[in-house]
């Protein structure tokens, strides 16, 4: 039977398909997948900043959410606001462009506002929205550094509103599973952890590769999954970081857009991290824990899903979900009823990314072990 529903489990891609056949199969229980019992409670009211790719993938999850809904949009472009309020019945009054959206505040059925936008406008776009008085979700990386993540701090706190990111892998089943063990102590001492995070990129002409919309390259892209990976994998914070860069085609990587980065880190317990952000490879998903009483392996370990895996004990065998589902059914408890999650997702933990990130391109240009 267990084996039987593994392998259909295995088989299921659809993400939507995954939502309405999981509760059928009763795993429903399992952290926050939405199951089949009525919910009386609030409900976080959303609006998504940026109508792209990831945009688009978030506002499909949360159809699935009972404790979120989307209920506004703030874009540049008229004519996703119109299908998009045709899709999601939202009203003319909840839609916003970059102009205007500072109205919002004045707006008692938006709760939250959830950026979604090119990394490079995370930071002014979450003070607005904190000022217009609304929580903010905003994607990874939080902001290009450390500075501005710590600017958005401030700002949300003095606004009063929670700032969370979108580490969406903090609520996945198999990951949680493996943080677990080893918090019982499974692994024994933690020695090691390895990330390699990439993809092969395409079109040279998109955001991801102008630095002044992206920030960087693949660290801030792909690579920032194995800096959070890491940390959250090995349950500690490193204490110095190594790096080396990698560049095969200046043409389409220009100055301040890294291609591949390799980089180190050590950890105050004495385990060791050793990472692959890169642009240039793809099937580069895959993350692994080693200490002195056994391992775990994922692989792919942080994709749209489903994540696998195993350790020394066996194969990870926890239920396949929409990670934006459970994400926002998960946000909607921290911001309205202040859950507590497992893996912190507020904005100091985006800001303990972002001066990683920032250690890692200062070891890159000094050539040096970089103490955090
Ligand atoms: P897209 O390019 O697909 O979408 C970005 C959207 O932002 C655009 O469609 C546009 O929406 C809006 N936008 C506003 N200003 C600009 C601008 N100057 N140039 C381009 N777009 C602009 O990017 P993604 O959706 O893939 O990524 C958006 C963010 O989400 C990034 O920070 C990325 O790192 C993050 N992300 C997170 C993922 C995760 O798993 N957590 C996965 C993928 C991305 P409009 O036309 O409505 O204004």
């Amino acid at each position: 039977m267990k084996n039987s529903r593994r392998h259909f489990l295995q088989k299921l891609t659809g993400t939507a398909l995954a939502m309405t056949v999981i509760p059928h199969l009763g795993l429903a229980k399992a952290s926050g997948i939405p199951d089949e019992q009525p919910y009386n409670g609030p409900i976080l009211r959303v609006a998504i900043m940026g109508l792209g790719s990831y945009g688009s993938r978030v506002a499909e999850a949360m159809q699935a959410c009972k404790k979120a809904k989307l209920v506004g949009v703030i874009s540049g472009t008229p004519s996703k606001i119109k299908d998009w309020q045709a899709k999601y019945s939202i009203p003319e009054k909840n839609c916003y462009n970059y102009e205007n959206f500072d109205k919002i505040k004045d707006n008692p059925d938006i709760d939250a506002v959830y950026v979604i936008t090119p990394n490079a406008l995370h930071h002014d776009q979450t003070i607005r929205v904190a000022k217009a008085g609304k929580h903010v979700i905003c994607e990874k990386p939080m902001a290009l550094n450390a500075k501005e993540g710590q600017e958005m701090i401030d700002a949300c706190n003095n606004a009063n509103v929670k700032l969370l990111v979108g580490y969406r892998m903090h609520f996945e089943p198999h990951t949680l599973e493996v943080i677990r063990m080893r918090e019982a102590g499974d692994f024994g001492k933690v020695r090691f952890f390895q990330g390699l995070c990439g993809f092969r990129i395409g079109d040279p002409g998109q955001w991801r590769l102008n630095k002044e919309l992206a920030g960087g390259g693949s660290l801030m892209d792909i690579g920032i999954y194995a800096v959070n990976g890491a940390r959250y994998m090995v349950g500690e914070e490193p204490i110095w970081v190594t790096a080396q860069e990698t560049k095969t085609d200046t043409g389409k990587f220009k100055p301040g857009v890294d291609e591949t980065i390799q980089f180190q880190f050590g950890f105050p317990g004495g385990a060791l991290a050793s990472c692959l952000s890169t642009y240039n490879m793809n099937h580069l998903d895959k993350f692994f824990l080693n200490g002195d009483k056994g391992f775990a392996e994922m692989q792919p370990s942080t994709g749209y899903g489903p994540i696998k895996g195993r350790t020394h004990k066996g194969e990870l065998n926890q239920p396949v979900v929409v990670h934006q589902t459970v994400q926002m059914e998960e946000m909607s408890d921290i911001i309205l009823n202040g859950k507590q999650p497992l893996v912190p997702v507020d904005g100091q933990e985006g800001l303990r990314d972002l001066k990683i990130l920032d250690a890692i391109y200062q070891a890159v240009k000094s050539g040096k072990k970089i103490d955090l």
